[in-house]
């Protein structure tokens, strides 16, 4: 009786009646749903001439609480609306860049608003349209070791190339080396999911390359066989670092267990296969 009181009340609405009458059904089922359909259709009200995502008013932010009515019960879903499909639409392509502690900013990174103001990022920027052209997966590619000082762009660059091709549905990550190996460091390589996701990315840009506390462990065992297993599988490999590549061989040689020049030259020798050395010394974009 009660539900049926309050349901006959809520009907004195006009809209609530209205609504009811497009859910289609009977009084008997929909009085059991009575205060689940009012807000159902508060969202409804919220969503007619709402002007953007932005302005949305409901509890789930782009969703629409949603009531359908099977057999003698009414089910309830949060629907997204057309604002929040197109979103998710555009935004589809950023899951195929993989990010390990990098802000989650660069997954904007866009070729198209790269500035060109600095003639520095032409090379750069021409490199890419070649990359682009032919990039595939069986096509061997060098990828980049873009060095420069902090700030010059040069991981925004990469993240921007990345994300155009994530837009093809091509598989990348981005990972910050000097973190990559302290979370390494404590754990055993084989069957490590993360060491071996860096490894087989078919995208890899290692970022910060240099910044780290080089132990010969981490150099010859983490870093020599990423790279060995990325040269034999032939997939392209970046590197940002905010030394050259002679400075990163000083860098590697000396770890925390003394010098060794031999095994700091065999790395350097893979990063060359593996990509072009090219440099981004430009002013700050950091604000
Ligand atoms: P680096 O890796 O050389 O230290 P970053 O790539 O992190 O530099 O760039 C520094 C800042 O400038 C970042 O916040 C980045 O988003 C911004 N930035 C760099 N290049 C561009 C660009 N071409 N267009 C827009 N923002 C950029
Ligand atoms: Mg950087």
């Amino acid at each position: 009786m009660e539900l049926q009181k309050s349901f006959q009340e809520a009907c004195q609405d006009k809209e609530f009646e209205s609504f009811r009458q497009e859910l289609g059904g009977d009084e008997n089922v929909l009085m059991r749903y009575t205060s689940q359909l009012e807000d159902a259709l508060e969202e409804k009200k919220h969503c007619e001439g709402c002007p953007s995502l932005s302005a949305c008013k409901n509890k789930v932010w782009g969703y629409r609480l949603t009531p359908r009515l099977v057999k003698n019960k009414v089910d309830f879903s949060y629907d997204a609306c057309p604002y929040e499909r197109t979103r998710a639409k555009e935004t589809a392509y950023q899951t195929y860049l993989y990010l390990f502690e990098m802000p989650e900013e660069i997954k904007r990174a866009s070729l198209k608003e790269v500035y060109l103001d600095d003639k520095k990022r032409v090379p750069i920027m021409k490199f890419f349209q070649d990359f682009l052209k032919n990039y595939g997966p069986h096509s061997s590619q060098k990828g980049l070791y873009l060095y420069g000082s902090f700030g010059s762009g040069k991981t925004y660059l990469i993240a921007a190339l990345f994300n155009e091709l994530a837009k093809k549905k091509v598989e990348s990550a981005i990972v910050y080396f000097p973190e990559l190996l302290r979370k390494l460091k404590t754990s055993f390589l084989e069957s490590n999911e993360l060491f071996e996701r860096v490894k087989k990315a078919p995208l890899l840009l290692l970022d910060d390359i240099g910044a780290e506390n080089m132990t010969p462990w981490a150099r010859d065992e983490i870093l020599g066989s990423i790279l060995q297993y990325r040269m034999q599988s032939h997939l392209p490999t970046f590197f940002t670092s905010n030394f050259n590549l002679e400075q990163l061989e000083k860098h590697l040689s000396m770890t925390t267990s003394g010098v060794d020049q031999v095994k700091a030259r065999r790395i350097i020798e893979r990063i060359k296969q593996l990509s072009i050395e090219q440099d981004l010394i430009s002013s700050n974009r950091r604000n």
